[in-house]
């Protein structure tokens, strides 16, 4: 079958699945409720929204020096920094530092996704653990996430109970409160014991080299800073230039997620350090000693050149898009692969390299703009997947 009947197929599969446009309906009903009130209680995050768009529109061209600054700053601060041009140099300079037989934490990721981080790792005999939630439940199922701040969507706690209760080898009920505690419990000792910790980030500052992390789970704090060594892998696209405008960028995504304000946000800008025994400066006090932070291009310096399709790099992957697209509402992630809906066209072409994996996606966008109004950055999916439906067509 070709790859485009097969994703037809995957779509009408899903399209037909209770479980998807149940799941669906209630997340997108909370959603559109919860960024509604976080909108009201702080109305100027739309005019920050506004900022951060002109952050993005100046940032991009600028991507590679602010990367080497980025890379700069973070030596200074005595963690080590790397840039990779592709997949395979990022897994490489992870496997130097990472070698065979470790216990790994990790954060949820897309960019990790995106380079089959976890596989790979698993692959060369390492214990990897995703310490997300919704992560973990899809590691433990083996399937693909299906939204990008919330990739168990479409998994109902009955099913959720059903697989605790095979993992742990007792009765776990179809309990929410029961079934976070359950995980809790098991990814406890995992943090404990982890010889290395691993997350992605959602805004870099170049001037500092400080990383940005929002959750709410408390599972990227801990996996950051409970393991000897932290590994961070971001794309390049992350980075903006100063500490004050990574503050903007993150207070709009988080909103746009969905939050009025998100449990934690981490801020790590090199190893673990302390000068209280006789001001001498020690690495390694509660938090790790080694941190490497990798940054990669993987097509994005090219898409960063292309002026049509350059604004896909602005995106903030909040997710707010997808709750508004018809499409993704009756068939979650199936719209997509590793990156969804309209904006996932974009990146599945460049990330790939070949604009053609691009074209189930593209295709199957309805061309109805919802997610373009939703975009915090007022990205234009819609007219970019027209134009990359041109340029598939040119061969080009
Ligand atoms: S334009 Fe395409 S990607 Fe955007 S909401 Fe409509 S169908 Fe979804
Ligand atoms: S395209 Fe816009 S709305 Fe969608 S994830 Fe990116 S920033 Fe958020």
């Amino acid at each position: 079958m070709s790859k485009f009947k097969a994703y037809k197929k995957r779509l009408k599969e899903a399209a037909r699945d209770p479980k998807i446009s149940v799941a669906l309906k209630r997340a997108i009903e909370s959603y559109r409720k919860n960024v509604e009130e976080a909108l009201k209680r702080f109305p100027h995050t739309l005019k920050l929204a506004e900022e951060v768009r002109a952050i993005k529109e100046q940032s991009i061209p600028r991507m590679e020096e602010l990367v080497g600054q980025a890379c700069e700053a973070i030596q200074k601060n005595k963690g080590k920094a790397f840039l990779a041009r592709t997949p395979a140099e990022a897994l490489e300079i992870i496997d130097g530092i990472v070698g065979t037989g470790k216990l790994i934490v990790k954060g949820k990721s897309l960019t990790g996704e995106e380079i089959d981080l976890r596989e790979h790792l698993e692959g060369r005999g390492n214990e990897v653990y995703e310490t997300d939630l919704g992560e973990y439940i899809i590691q433990l199922l083996g399937i693909k996430p299906m939204h990008l701040t919330a990739p168990s969507i479409h998994v109902p706690k009955e099913d959720v109970a059903h697989l605790l209760s095979r993992v742990t080898g007792k009765k776990v009920p179809p309990d929410i409160a029961i079934e976070v505690a359950t995980v809790r419990g098991i990814l406890r000792d995992k943090f404990i014991r982890a010889d290395i910790g691993m997350s992605g980030a959602n805004v870099v500052a170049a001037d500092t080299g400080t990383l940005f992390q929002i959750e709410n789970e408390g599972n990227i704090r801990l996996s950051t800073s409970a393991p000897p060594v932290y590994i961070a892998l971001v794309g390049m696209e992350k980075v903006v230039p100063t500490i004050e405008d990574a503050f903007k960028v993150a207070e709009v995504t988080w909103r746009f997620a969905g939050y009025t304000v998100p449990s934690y946000v981490n801020l790590v800008s090199g190893p673990s350090k302390t000068g209280d025994i006789e001001k001498v400066i020690t690495y390694g006090a509660h938090g790790p000693k080694e941190m490497y932070v990798i940054f990669l291009d993987a097509g994005r310096s090219r898409l960063a050149q292309d002026t049509v399709f350059r604004e896909a790099l602005f995106c903030l992957r909040c997710g707010g898009c997808f709750y508004e697209c018809p499409l993704f509402a009756v068939t979650a992630g199936h719209f997509g692969d590793k990156y969804f809906g309209g904006i996932g066209a974009i990146w599945t072409a460049f990330v790939t390299g070949d604009l053609a994996d691009a074209a189930p996606l593209t295709y199957s966008c309805l061309s109805c703009g919802r997610c373009k109004v939703r975009c915090p950055v007022e990205i234009d999916a819609p007219q970019m997947c027209l134009e990359l439906r041109k340029r598939i067509a040119e061969g080009s």
